[in-house]
């Protein structure tokens, strides 16, 4: 576990909420035990509030078994091993490859592949991408079909590398001296 994922353990009233949501759908009638119990689970597993609101619709909606605790557990790890969808732009931004490092062997050679086909006319059906150029861009060194990159040098993604809607004006000149 890294420290990212670290939490707070859930506290006694989002494992009455919790409850009360369960209560929803089987009329289950609160106690104290009861709450203790789940409680001992909920920390025990290290349940968030969300994920465990989330397992309890889940299990509700796909299962008739009498929910208990284990089914939290084993929904909440479920969830937790698929891969997230990055959903804002900054999280795209994050989840973009370094450009710092090489890129992978293959990658290259597809590329060369691309330009190869571009040159040699293939794939003349297919639009280009404004953002792109089938030339490395001699700025950036944004790979042939790659966008040009900017390395943003403020804000709170300061060192990252963020794609350009244009090409690097450089680029599109060797483009055109390339192809024409
Ligand atoms: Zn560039």
């Amino acid at each position: 576990m890294t420290v990212h994922e670290q939490h707070d353990p859930m506290s006694r009233d989002e494992v009455v909420l919790l409850l009360r949501t369960i209560a929803h759908y089987d009329n289950r009638p609160p106690s104290v035990e009861t709450t203790d119990a789940w409680l001992m689970s909920a920390q025990l597993a290290g349940w968030k509030l969300a994920e465990a609101v989330a397992a309890v619709h889940h299990h509700f909606a796909f299962s008739t078994d009498y929910l208990k605790p284990g089914h939290i557990t084993a929904l909440i790890q479920q969830a937790r091993q698929k891969p997230r969808i990055p959903l804002e732009a900054r999280t795209v931004a994050q989840a973009l490859p370094a450009p710092e490092q090489p890129p992978a062997e293959p990658e290259r050679v597809r590329s060369i592949v691309e330009q190869l086909a571009n040159r040699l006319g293939w794939e003349r059906t297919k639009r280009p991408d404004p953002a792109t150029s089938p030339v490395e861009c001699p700025v950036c060194q944004a790979l042939p079909g790659k966008p040009c990159v900017r390395r943003q040098h403020r804000g709170p993604h300061k060192g990252r590398y963020v794609p350009l809607a244009k090409p690097h004006p450089s680029r599109v000149e060797l483009e055109r001296g390339t192809t024409s």
